[in-house]
């Protein structure tokens, strides 16, 4: 295994970080991660604070729709912060929700009364999606870029105009699936699709997410790429998180460098996170503070 700092895999593991805002346990039903595995990661690999944020959905049928209660996850994640504190690991409680248009009044009723340190909202691709493996093709045959990706960017413009959540996770996963039909260069080469989500965001003080498990999927680029957060940093836009989205062992930090590295490349200096009701900055290293190259403005321009 290599280490970030020694080796140019951008997927590896990183070390000395401030933050990790995106983890799944087996507090969700596609991880099987025990909390303090990732505690102990966290310890030893120098990652000072990290964010659970296990599925919560609200369609009911699908795998994390009420699979553990809000108050076992609570006391679960909390006991864990309790534990590792003293050595050093700060351990955050925080939900990964499935925004849906036609769950939000529902979303919202929850939120009212179950209170996070942070919270992701994320649109995913179930199973009557026009972009799941069974019908993706018949989906995008004949159809312009734009066309194709307007259920996933207008649920993700839904779900940044909702105001409901810290942080847009994954702004672009339906990249993902929609390989080997259009290519993270075709995606690419229309930065005006994303134009009205970047707007949204600076408009209403939502973060957008650095998620560097893009880099260890098809795409092998962040969710989204760093074009688009350069453009978000242009456009005002100044609250980023970044986390690795790990499922299991290996994928804590995953990428992670790379992934603050992108957040650099927007200008930002600090990452933006919620601890309770209290908003703080997260700074980056001094290793950050550094361009990478000598003639590398610090503010980009397009
Ligand atoms: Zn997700
Ligand atoms: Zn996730």
């Amino acid at each position: 295994m290599t280490e970030a700092g020694e080796s140019s895999d951008p997927t590896a593991q990183a070390r000395d970080l401030p933050l990790d805002s995106h983890l799944h346990t087996n507090l969700s039903p596609d991880s099987r991660v025990p909390i303090d595995a990732y505690a102990a990661q966290a310890l030893e690999r120098g990652i000072a604070e990290i964010c659970i944020t296990d599925h919560v959905d609200f369609e009911p049928g699908t795998p994390a729709y009420d699979f553990v209660p809000f108050d076992v996850r609570e006391r679960t994640v909390r006991e864990a912060a309790e534990q590792w504190a003293p050595q050093g690991v700060a351990i955050r409680f925080g939900a990964e929700i499935t925004y849906d248009s036609r769950h939000e009044a529902a979303i919202r009723d929850h939120l009212r009364g179950h209170a996070y340190d942070f919270v992701i909202g994320s649109v995913h691709v179930y199973e009557d999606s026009p972009f799941h493996a069974s019908r993706v093709a018949a989906w995008v045959a004949g159809r312009p870029l734009a066309e194709i990706v307007a259920p996933y960017f207008g649920e993700v413009l839904g779900a940044i105009r909702s105001g409901l959540f810290d942080t847009i996770g994954h702004l672009d996963f339906v990249k993902r699936y929609l390989m080997p039909h259009v290519t993270p260069a075709d995606l690419a080469a229309a930065p005006e699709l994303y134009e009205p989500l970047l707007e949204a965001l600076v408009a209403t003080g939502t973060a957008l997410e650095v998620n560097t498990s893009g880099l260890r999927q098809a795409p092998r680029e962040t969710y989204p790429s760093e074009s688009v957060v350069r453009r978000f940093g242009v456009l005002g836009g100044t609250g980023l998180s970044a986390g690795s989205d790990a499922h299991d062992e290996r994928a804590f930090a995953s990428g992670l460098e790379a992934g603050y590295r992108v957040a650099l490349a927007a200008g930002a200096r600090d990452l933006a996170f919620r601890r309770g009701g209290e908003r703080v900055v997260v700074a980056l290293p001094a290793r950050f503070r550094q361009p990478a190259r000598p003639n590398e403005a610090t503010v980009p321009s397009l």
